[in-house]
């Protein structure tokens, strides 16, 4: 009993450093697989039995020393909002209790603050609280697998029982070059096949053309194809556009189409009453995938799927095994409701994070990702960049050198730096451009002064 205290004591105090130590570190890592594969046979031959003090000060070097620090506040990169003591309290909390959220039953407690925490993310949504149907996920390709179930169960119900063969005509969905590709593994994986993907290409803000879009469904529909949904992109994980929602939407139902948004970076401005507005339209979608852990510092992976329609995804998922015991009276089974079965409290480390933050306390947090990003747009002009992606207000900065460095120059120079991380990205044109995110809420205007002079 007292080594294990101590054995925490210890994780305390890392964690309580950590934000300091992180920083002073390489943002940047890089390591041959052979020399690690080398290193953990010699540290963990897994024969005899090890401390745990011995083991736990082994991962922790292994951790420390063989990542791209994702917490780091010059991690320019893709949706990892760091992380803080709450979510590791959270995390441990949950596996030490380990509740088995699949059944109401099994957990109450941590059912009802999944419940809870979902029920204040739905109403940022805009979403009837009362009547949506919502469970967390393992991140948003679940949630956008979810939602291509759902928009399939719906469109074609019969398949459900007599598989795909029964849909004589090619399923279509629609989404913009610059959608997420978890799609293109979703229309393997559900059977519908990559043929059901159509592209429609963005305009020069790399927003989806509404109008080649209502072309693209005319001209399918003309050749016998079968279109069933729309996806629009709220935040591009390229250079973080937001595709028309409104427009989407209006055109969605006039062409009986399900409407799924894929905002899973992008619902970050949700959180925030100043950067809501940028999002509007999401309430008219009959689904949306909403990523936790890349608007907040919650640890990996806490997706959120919500849907209109409270049954949609139930067509799908509900069974009733001989073995697990009946429902409980006013409440639902996620496992009967959602493609995970064992499932771990995800929504603890969301709940936990909101209450210590508060509403006022996570708009903050959000502002303060905008103002960096602001900041950042700023001063690269300054220092004789141009901004490509200057129609995105989200913290996504892209940007090209004036004195025609390419974008790999320049991002091998900020990695061999050390000193931050940042990426480039492929333009719909062939053009490739530097990609700094703001995803860390501890990254501070002289985080940025760094980055620009490394630059
Ligand atoms: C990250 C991302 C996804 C995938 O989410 P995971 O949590 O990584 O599974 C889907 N869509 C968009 C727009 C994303 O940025």
């Amino acid at each position: 009993m007292v080594r294990t205290e101590k054995i925490f004591e210890h994780l305390g105090i890392e964690v309580s450093r950590w934000q300091n130590e992180v920083s002073d570190r390489s943002a940047t890592s890089g390591a041959e697989p052979e020399v690690l594969r080398q290193l953990l046979a010699q540290t963990f031959p897994l024969v005899n039995p090890m401390p745990i003090d011995e083991i736990l000060d082994h991962v922790m070097d292994l951790l420390k020393n063989y990542a791209v620090h994702t917490t780091h506040p010059r991690h320019f990169g893709l949706f990892s909002p760091g992380s803080t003591p709450i979510g590791v309290i959270a995390d441990a909390v949950a596996a030490l209790f380990n509740p088995q959220v699949a059944a109401w039953w099994y957990a109450p407690g941590a059912n009802a603050i999944e419940e809870h925490a979902l029920r204040f993310l739905i109403g940022r949504l805009g979403f009837d609280p009362l009547t949506a149907n919502s469970h967390f996920t393992s991140g948003g390709s679940e949630a956008n697998m979810s939602g291509v179930l759902a928009a399939l169960a719906t469109h074609f119900p019969r398949a459900l029982s007599s598989g795909l063969r029964v849909v004589d005509r090619q399923p279509r969905l629609y989404l913009s070059d610059q959608a997420h590709d978890s799609f293109v593994k979703i229309a393997r994986m559900t059977g519908i096949g990559t043929d059901a993907v159509c592209r429609i290409p963005s305009d020069r803000q790399y927003k989806m053309s509404v109008a080649h879009l209502a072309d693209a469904i005319r001209r399918d529909r003309c050749n016998g194809l079968a279109p069933f949904m729309v996806i629009a992109t709220a935040g591009t994980t390229g250079v973080g556009a937001i595709d028309p929602l409104s427009e989407l939407s209006h055109l969605c139902r006039a062409e009986n189409l399900w409407f799924h948004v894929d905002a899973a970076w992008g619902g970050i401005a949700l959180l925030s009453d100043r950067h809501r507005p940028l999002l509007s339209g999401i309430e008219l979608a009959d689904s949306v995938t909403w990523d936790i852990h890349k608007c907040l510092p919650v640890p990996m992976g806490a997706g959120v799927f919500v849907a209109k329609e409270k049954d949609c995804l139930s067509k799908v998922c509900s069974v009733n095994p001989a073995y697990v015991p009946a429902e409980q009276t006013g409440a639902s089974d996620l496992y009967r409701s959602s493609i995970l079965w064992s499932r771990r409290n995800i929504g603890l480390k969301v709940l936990m994070t909101l209450a210590e933050l508060g509403a006022e306390g996570t708009a903050a947090q959000i502002d303060h990702h905008f103002k960096i990003a602001d900041e950042l747009r700023r001063k690269l002009k300054i220092a004789g960049f141009s901004i490509v992606n200057d129609d995105t207000q989200l913290p996504l900065v892209c940007f090209e050198d004036s004195n025609f460095r390419s974008a790999t120059e320049l991002v091998t120079k900020v990695l061999k730096s050390g000193v931050a991380w940042i990426s480039n990205v492929r333009l719909p044109d062939g053009r490739d451009v530097a990609r700094a995110c703001i995803t860390n809420h501890v990254t501070k205007s002289s985080d940025i002064d760094q980055l620009i002079s490394v630059l």
